[in-house]
């Protein structure tokens, strides 16, 4: 096994994301310790039962103490709280990241007050599922999955490259942009499709001329994954909506455009149209699978994951 990247790793919120970056560090020894902290006490004790970290303390603050890396894996609404609460107590030299599915606003929230003297690189790992908290997370979530960081201007070069080093080693692909670019592009791929979803289980649950049960019963033709995507994390999903207001809102005028198209070709009967936009999408999917991002066959072997 390689030299560790750093030697103390501390994990401020151990859900899904902070839990599997604890899993794999571990697994691939990429850190000498684990230190991980929780609001709660329940999730703290839980991490301490689960044996995924070599220390479990009670604050933010005995977290961050002589810690190397730091990831605030906490929702995206409360992740300026937690910079301001640690930035007294970071050591210098520090890397400070994130893991937030936005991150115009974490750049924004979190940068002001973290101190000079550390190096702050926001992250975004793309990948998920719709469990949360510490029993969820699992070692292989990063695996082939990309990760975005979206360092501010300036930010030294060698904290980037270590910071990316490290989620290679976790099994992810790294690659960099601006954090409003980054915003645009998960509003597409990530923010728009949980919108729909959640859109749309609720429209179901509403209708009065077909049961609640008929919709369980025949729910594999498509609506299936709708409801697995609406079961993700009310509080994530509403921060997201919140910190992303403007690229959410961006593609959404343009899903209402596309979609307008779609009733209009449908009320024709213009079949036409419609073969020709299903064409399209389908070799859209067929690039996706092609990319590597996803495959053909479906996902039995591990916990559902997907893309947020
Ligand atoms: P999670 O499993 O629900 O875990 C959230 C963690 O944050 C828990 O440790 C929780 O503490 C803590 N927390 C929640 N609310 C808090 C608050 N108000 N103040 C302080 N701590 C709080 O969540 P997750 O899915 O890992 O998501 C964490 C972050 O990862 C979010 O920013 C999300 O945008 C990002 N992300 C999520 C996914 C995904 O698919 N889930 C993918 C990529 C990125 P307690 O348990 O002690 O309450």
């Amino acid at each position: 096994m390689t030299e560790p990247l750093f030697d103390t790793l501390a994990i401020i919120g151990p859900g899904l994301i902070g839990s599997s970056i604890m899993r794999a560090a571990r697994a691939q020894g990429a850190v000498r310790t684990i230190v991980a902290t929780s609001r709660s006490p329940e999730t703290r004790r839980r991490v301490v039962e689960l044996g995924i970290a070599d220390k479990v303390v009670d604050t933010n603050e005995q977290a961050v103490k002589g810690a190397d890396l730091v990831i605030v894996c906490v929702p995206v609404g409360v992740c300026g709280e937690v910079a301001k609460e640690i930035a007294p107590h970071l050591k210098a030299g520090a890397i400070v990241s994130d893991v937030g599915s936005v991150k115009g606003s974490i750049v924004r929230d979190m940068g002001p007050p973290l101190p000079k003297t550390v190096h702050f690189v926001p992250a975004h790992p793309v990948a998920g599922t719709e469990h949360s908290g510490p029993d969820a997370g699992f070692a292989e979530l990063f695996e082939n999955r990309w990760c975005i960081l979206t360092p501010p201007e300036g930010t030294d070069p060698q904290a980037i490259e270590k910071l990316a080093a490290f989620w290679r080693l976790l099994g992810a692909n790294v690659e960099c942009m601006a954090a409003d670019h980054h915003d645009l592009v998960l509003a597409i791929t990530s923010h728009l499709p949980h919108l729909i979803a959640y859109t749309i289980v609720g429209t179901a649950d509403e209708l009065q001329t077909v049961t609640r049960s008929e919709v369980l019963k025949f729910s594999a033709g498509g609506f299936r994954d709708f409801t697995r995507i609406a079961a993700s994390d009310p509080v994530m999903w509403r921060d997201i909506f919140l910190a992303n207001k403007d690229g959410v809102l961006e593609m959404l005028g343009r899903f209402n455009e596309d979609v307008a198209a779609l009733t209009k070709a449908i009320r024709r009967g213009d079949g036409a149209a419609l073969y020709e936009h299903f064409a399209r999408t389908r070799a859209i999917r067929r690039g996706i699978i092609e990319a590597g991002q996803d495959t053909a066959a479906p996902d039995f072997g591990r916990p559902h994951s997907h893309d947020d």
